[in-house]
């Protein structure tokens, strides 16, 4: 069994859920459990809808229900099977009936909690794997729906909500097999349900999630994550376009990056799979002959340093200082404690005799934060900057990544640099405005040449 999994791109129209019934049809031998998102921008959608309902706005957010339906509906059509049409259609009108109700509960009540988001956002999931299923019978394909919330057993916080691991592999183990062997299974990323039945999600972009859960509740030979890029590149492409593919990389490589905002894959997403050692595939969608990334359990050999350069914007660097940290202790529990106290997680952290520098992604609080460390500290800070980090195994190995680094940059101010604990990213910040032409740099540095086993060269860009 594999478990493949398909993004919200990958399913948002009619001609896309087409392309993924070709995919899996290939692929139906290795008997497919098939995992999809809410199709395009549902879950987002669902979301405003709810905002809508409790801000009172009527009219606003029966238009938005209406549009979803129509949405769904007309994607959905050309994909389904004639004699399914009148089911379809109650079947939408059930669930949207369902929403609805909901929705106007929540406008009256005009308050949002976790539980109710979780019940709301859920819809998106429930259709597209209800959707997919039709498709792929309407493709030729035998398939079965199997309602996530029956097997991914989580326990109560909503919108974030951890699985129950034990018992989900059970229930994944007892039902999924026995449905894959004479048919395609279908299920809805992102949602499941407590003890009690009540629907809860894994937190955004947790699809992927679901995939890892499945795929390691079924001891599947490998999971792809099918998505609309060719697969881990060796640089964000949003900052440096052309970066080359990384065929393989290892897990740890892998979530260092998810970590650093290559959008590619979800952190959490490689526990399971680490811990069952199944690969994890990134491919796309929209290229399916191109072979995509492998991420596998165990480091893999390399003649580059560096596997690819992620990066994270809009950070702001915070800097403490306070001459009476000078040989006390207990100075940095009460730097953190704030930052703990207004839930802000801080990411790198250097400290000198009397200097703190920190950095947060997370600026909302920021303000109530500096006032706090007012109280002992002089603090400055400092918004539009970038974190820039190289992964790569081999760092640790390699003397002198520090030395290149440096040298390649040139006349970048860098503010703060950082080895990870995990001994395999190096990570500093520079001012955002400078981040391209870093990026841009470093790429230059580290990937002129290429280890054919690991890489593939993007000849477009930089032949
Ligand atoms: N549909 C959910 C989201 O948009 C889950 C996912 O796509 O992975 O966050
Ligand atoms: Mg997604």
């Amino acid at each position: 069994m594999i478990v493949m999994k398909f993004g919200g791109t990958s399913v948002e129209s009619a001609a896309a859920i087409e392309r993924v019934a070709a995919i899996v049809g290939q692929r139906e031998a290795r008997r497919p459990v098939v995992v999809v998102s809410a199709m395009g921008k549902t879950t987002n959608k669902l979301l405003a809808i709810a905002a809508a309902a409790i801000e009172g706005d009527r009219a606003e957010y029966i238009r938005q229900i209406h549009d979803l339906r129509d949405f769904h509906s007309r994607e959905a059509r050309p994909v389904v099977p004639l004699d399914h049409r009148a089911e379809l259609d109650r079947t939408l009108d059930d669930h949207f009936q369902e929403l609805t109700e909901l929705v106007k509960g929540l406008a009256v009540l005009g308050e949002l909690t976790p539980r109710s988001i979780d019940a709301i956002s859920s819809y998106g999931e429930r259709l597209s794997s209800y959707i997919v299923t039709l498709a792929f019978r309407h493709f030729g394909m035998a398939a079965e729906h199997l309602d996530s919330r029956r097997v991914i057993l989580t326990d109560k916080r909503h919108t974030q909500a951890a699985p129950n691991f034990p018992e989900t592999y059970a229930r994944l183990a007892r039902t999924v097999p026995a449905l894959a062997q004479n048919s395609v299974v279908v299920m809805g990323g992102f949602i499941g349900s407590t003890e009690d039945g009540v629907t809860t999600t894994l937190g955004r972009g947790g699809s992927d999630f679901t995939a890892s859960i499945v795929g390691a509740g079924i001891s599947a030979e490998e999971i792809q994550i099918w998505t609309d890029v060719d697969g881990m590149l060796t640089a964000d492409p949003t900052i440096l376009p052309g970066g080359h593919r990384v065929k393989t990389m290892s897990f740890a490589e892998a979530a260092e990056l998810a970590y650093f905002g290559a959008k590619v894959l979800h952190p959490a997403t490689v526990v399971p799979a680490i811990e069952k050692n199944i690969p994890v595939l990134i491919l796309n969608s929209r290229r399916p002959e191109v072979a995509g990334t492998r991420i596998v359990a165990d480091n893999v050999a390399c003649g580059n340093v560096v596997k690819s350069i992620a990066c994270k914007r809009k950070i702001a660097l915070v800097n403490i200082h306070s001459t009476r940290m000078l040989m006390a202790h207990g100075f940095l529990r009460r730097i953190f404690e704030v930052f703990d106290r207004f839930e802000t997680p801080v990411d790198m952290v250097a400290t000198s005799e009397v200097s703190v520098s920190l950095t947060i992604d997370n600026l909302q609080r920021l303000d109530a934060i500096v006032a706090e460390l007012q109280q002992f500290s002089q603090v400055d800070t400092e918004k539009c900057q970038a974190i820039v980090c190289l992964v790569g195994e081999n760092i640790r190995y390699t003397p002198g990544v520090a030395r290149r680094v440096f040298g390649a940059l040139g006349g970048v101010n860098v503010r703060m640099i950082s080895q990870g604990a995990s001994l395999l990213n190096l990570s500093f910040v520079v001012a955002e405005k400078d981040l391209e032409r870093t990026v841009a740099a470093l790429h230059g540095e580290f990937f002129a040449e290429l280890d054919p086993a690991v890489f593939e060269r993007n000849e477009a860009v930089h032949a």
